[in-house]
């Protein structure tokens, strides 16, 4: 059986990915040659090449360009609010833990204003695939400069250049605990989407980060041109490296982008240690709630 949405039988061509999508909602808000429709048809195809229960599959982002993927995809999904997609989606996990559960959001949502959550989830194990498109500033609001801004680059709030220091994100997700890591650009199409796949497959805190610079916002005023000028730009920028070390994931200003899948392990997650923990410590007191929550007898 299927495991797509019914749609109708028409005569109109169908899009491959619009059972996966809220097509009434269409035209979404991307710019033209924006990377985050590239990253959300990736995602899809890899929904539909691991066969996982769609209705068992919910979508969870904060605030940003990329967090209109929530909005826009035809599953369980969350709009949260500003940096909150993690401590949401792990409050979903905790009592639905029969969900996989995806956030799906921006550098500016997760690793700016959602910082410490990010850490704390990565450090907890939690069960979740974390999806971080990253455009180098913050989109939504106007280009300001974010955490994720190579040294130098300019932007809206840093018209001479950025002077801070930019996070490694797969050197942070990696230190704090990320069972799965991994890099891609948005040209990437077919080894992004398998990493997807994979990622899928796995279970703890699994961590991926397209990059995919702000068409609108950042590539104009950085020079990077558009649409075409871009992949060319992840083209020849782009060294995959599996296995590489996180410190040397570093992205400097115009220069290289070590891609690739750099960490992939078992750790318990959250939920399996705090299991084990209240077994270990309560017995026969300690009944998981079905499928897997936990749950505690009261005294007899
Ligand atoms: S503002 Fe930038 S990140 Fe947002 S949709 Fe447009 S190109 Fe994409």
């Amino acid at each position: 059986m299927s495991i797509l949405p019914e749609v109708a039988l028409t005569d109109e061509p169908v899009h491959p990915i619009s059972p996966f999508i809220r097509m009434d909602r269409m035209p979404h808000i991307w710019c033209p040659t924006c990377g985050i429709g590239t990253v959300v048809k990736c995602y899809a195809s890899a929904l539909e090449k691991t066969g996982v229960d769609l209705d068992k599959v919910s979508v969870v982002s904060g605030i940003g360009c990329t967090g209109r993927v929530a909005g826009y995809v035809k599953l369980d999904s969350f709009h949260s609010t500003h940096g909150r997609a993690l401590p949401f989606a792990t409050g979903l996990k905790l009592a639905r833990p029969e969900l996989m559960v995806t956030v799906f959001s921006g550098d500016g949502d997760l690793m700016g204003i959602g910082g410490n959550h990010f850490i704390h989830a990565a450090r907890r194990n939690m069960d979740l695939l974390v999806v971080l498109v990253n455009n180098f500033i913050y989109g939504m609001t106007g280009g300001q400069n974010a955490p994720t801004t190579p040294l130098t680059a300019h932007s809206s709030t840093m018209p001479f250049g950025s002077y801070e220091r930019p996070f490694n994100l797969p050197h942070l997700a990696a230190s704090c605990g990320a069972t799965y890591v991994a890099r891609w650009t948005c040209l990437h199409v077919r080894q992004l989407t398998s990493a997807f796949a994979e990622a899928i497959g796995r279970k703890g805190f699994r961590f991926i980060e397209v990059i995919a610079p702000c068409s609108t916002l950042y590539a104009r005023l950085n020079k990077l041109g558009s649409g075409l000028d871009l992949m060319r730009f992840y083209h020849d920028s782009a060294e995959v490296r599996h296995g590489a070390d996180t410190r040397e994931a570093d992205i400097d200003y115009q220069q290289r982008i070590l891609c690739g899948k750099f960490v992939d392990e078992e750790r318990p997650t959250y939920l399996e240690m705090m299991h084990s923990h209240f077994r270990s410590v309560l017995g026969e007191k300690y009944v998981p709630m079905p499928p897997e929550g936990g749950w505690i007898r009261g005294e007899d």
